[in-house]
């Protein structure tokens, strides 16, 4: 009881001070009663939150929808394999959870086959791999220091043990993917799989000129689009679907909902995408996560998403260019999804010297190297924000360009109180709103 009390009161938080909607999201009393001190763990980690502004781009905020659905009963179901098809018992209703999430995901991005079981955009990709390429075959992919994610071929993923990569980057002038170096290397390579897609590159691919590279290769193409899955959803990114053999995407970045994948693909490789999740790597689906993706994908069919969906691709517009008006280089010039990439070199910092500054201030974005980054890895050269979680709580083009002042005076020294005491401000005016 003392130590729950210091806790409570070490972490500066008491229960009446926690804004609703985001400590009162968890404030469970039977976790209270029973686990004390993770629960006052979790109350810390809901008041950092109503403290911070949160631009941090692959976060967002799950509805209270979804939350039900995370902690309801199929958190309790095993269900190895897939409806009709399973290995255990008593899974009719989790079956139908399942087909629900399948026939969402099938409508809302036009795809002749889902499978809503992955658990997190890398066991996507390890399926997509699986389903498509053996050991030691050739994949051409963009390159880790131009934007490629870790399973595009990292030394430290099984992407980069298991195939040999061949990295394509954008170039030097504007920052644009440049096709025809992606043609001359498939050209060169003949890879056996062609990857599209990115963590940072603020603008949409080409698909329709990827699927004639890969064509003319004889290469599947698959679409790495996690960041942008619920832009695709939302109709305002060109989708990937009509044009990949596999679409890889990710459930809890701008889609809303619960930590996870989504696989999307041609009718043809439905049988070998469905096995290369189940058996061949993973186990039981987590049924919970599937029924809460089922919740997802159905509010982002609605009128209200697309909305939201448009304002974070508004927002990071205006913050791009406050951004550059604060001195920064936005990469591309600006943006056309809720990324923003920028060069901070200009101001004198690191990538991680801005990334610790703003932390310290209660803005919370990410370092990231950028395009032929002159510095290491661990330092890097940029910053990468999002703006997903903001626009969720309600915030709008007003209050980006505002941040993006603030990010530009803790930049070039600013270390005025004053500074995060506006930061907390402004978040504790829209900490409550989702
Ligand atoms: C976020 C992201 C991933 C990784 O997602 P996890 O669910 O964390 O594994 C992979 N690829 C892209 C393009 C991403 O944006």
């Amino acid at each position: 009881m003392t130590v729950t009390d210091a806790a409570t009161g070490s972490a500066g938080t008491t229960e009446t001070t926690e804004p609703a909607g985001t400590g009162g999201r968890w404030a469970s009393e039977a976790l209270r009663r029973a686990d004390p001190q993770l629960a006052d763990l979790l109350a810390a980690e809901a008041e950092r939150r109503a403290e911070s502004i949160q631009l941090l781009a692959g976060e967002n905020l799950t509805s209270a929808a979804v939350l039900a659905a995370l902690t309801g009963p199929l958190i309790d179901k095993y269900a190895e394999g897939y409806p009709g098809r399973r290995h255990h018992t008593g899974c009719a209703l989790a079956d139908a959870a399942e087909l629900l999430a399948v026939d969402r995901a099938r409508a809302l991005f036009a795809a002749p086959h889902a499978n809503v079981q992955p658990r997190s955009a890398t066991s996507a990709m390890l399926a997509a791999y699986a389903a498509l390429l053996r050991p030691g075959d050739t994949v051409l992919a963009m390159s880790l220091e131009h934007g490629g994610h870790l399973s595009c071929g990292s030394r430290a993923n099984f992407s980069g043990r298991w195939f040999e990569f061949v990295g394509y980057g954008v170039r030097r002038e504007d920052g644009l993917i440049d096709l025809d170096e992606v043609r001359a290397l498939a050209r060169l390579h003949r890879p056996k799989a062609i990857v599209a897609g990115s963590i940072s590159h603020p603008r949409h691919p080409d698909w329709a000129a990827f699927r004639e590279i890969a064509d003319e290769a004889d290469a599947f193409l698959i679409a790495s689009a996690a960041q942008t899955t619920g832009l695709v959803a939302a109709g305002l990114a060109p989708s990937p679907v009509p044009y990949a053999d596999v679409t890889v995407a990710a459930t809890h970045k701008l889609l809303r909902g619960p930590r996870g994948g989504l696989l999307l693909s041609t009718a043809e490789l439905a049988e070998r995408i469905d096995r290369a999740v189940f058996p061949f790597s993973q186990g039981g689906a987590a049924m919970n996560e599937v029924a809460g993706k089922a919740v997802a994908l159905a509010e982002a069919a609605t009128p209200a998403y697309r909305a939201y969906a448009e304002r974070t691709v508004a927002g990071a517009r205006v913050l791009a260019k406050g951004l550059a008006e604060a001195g920064m280089r936005p990469l591309t010039g600006g943006t056309d999804t809720h990324l923003v990439t920028a060069d901070v070199s200009p101001l004198g910092v690191s990538g991680a010297e801005a990334e610790r500054r703003c932390a310290a201030a209660g803005v919370l974005l990410g370092k990231c190297a950028v395009p032929y980054d002159p510095a290491p890895p661990a330092e890097t050269s940029g910053i990468r924000l999002g703006t997903g979680t903001v626009t969720s709580q309600g915030m709008g083009e007003a209050e980006l360009a505002e941040i993006a002042g603030l990010i530009g005076r803790l930049l070039t020294g600013g270390t005025d109180v004053r500074i995060g005491a506006r930061v907390r401000e402004l978040a504790r005016a829209f900490a409550g709103r989702r």
